[in-house]
């Protein structure tokens, strides 16, 4: 996605152990023009997919699945990574390790909000190692529905997720693949080209 290619090369910033900061349009401040393309552009990718939930992990993951979910007519359901006295009990874990945290926290999503009958696409902010993604699958799991598919906005394709994610036989649609980030500096992964 062309858009956001330009927008992480603009505005992001290398960090050190292959970490992109993107604080301008995606995890602080929020692009919303921005938003609206990438809900857009997973909401086409999936249409044909009969999804009956988007379901997420706060609070980066929010802003790009909320017009996706708009778009394909289904509810948005976010994963919670913190304890809440409003969510104890008749809910799904799964423990998730953050890359970018360096901690382990306990996602979890009320029971209620998912049954074996929902068509889920998950959708989130980066694919680095894929703990996120497992996490969310597991919960979609427990609950005996579908993953219809995992639409990631910013993969780094240097990082094991995809590969993990594409063996357990999930269809992954990144909007955005970064072949390396070394030396200070995005280099995308170009696609193989259909002919
Ligand atoms: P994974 O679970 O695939 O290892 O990492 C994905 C999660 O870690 C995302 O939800 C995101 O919050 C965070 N993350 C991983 N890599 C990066 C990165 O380079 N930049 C930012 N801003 N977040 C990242």
């Amino acid at each position: 996605m062309e858009l956001l290619q330009k927008a992480i090369v603009e505005k992001g910033t290398v960090l050190p152990n292959g970490v992109l900061k993107v604080n301008t349009f995606l995890n602080h401040q929020i692009d919303t023009e921005l938003m609206i393309e990438i809900g857009k552009e997973f909401a086409n990718r999936f249409k044909d997919s009969s999804i009956t939930k988007v379901v997420t992990i706060e609070s980066s993951g929010i802003a790009p699945s909320f017009f996706a979910a708009h778009e394909l007519k289904a509810p948005l359901l976010f994963a919670r990574k913190k304890k809440s006295l409003t969510l104890q009990d008749n809910v799904y874990t799964s423990s998730v390790y953050s890359f970018t945290k360096q901690e382990t926290s306990e996602i979890t999503i009320a029971k209620e909000f998912l049954n074996s009958n929902d068509k889920v696409l998950i959708i989130d902010d980066f694919l680095a190692n894929g703990q996120a993604a497992l996490g969310l699958i597991d919960v979609v799991k427990q609950a005996g529905a579908t993953v219809a598919g995992i639409g990631i906005v910013i993969e780094k394709s240097f990082q094991p997720g995809r590969e993990k994610l594409e063996e357990a036989g999930f269809r992954i649609e990144s909007l955005a693949r970064i072949q390396s980030l070394d030396n200070g500096e995005v280099t995308f992964l170009k696609e193989a080209v259909q002919i």
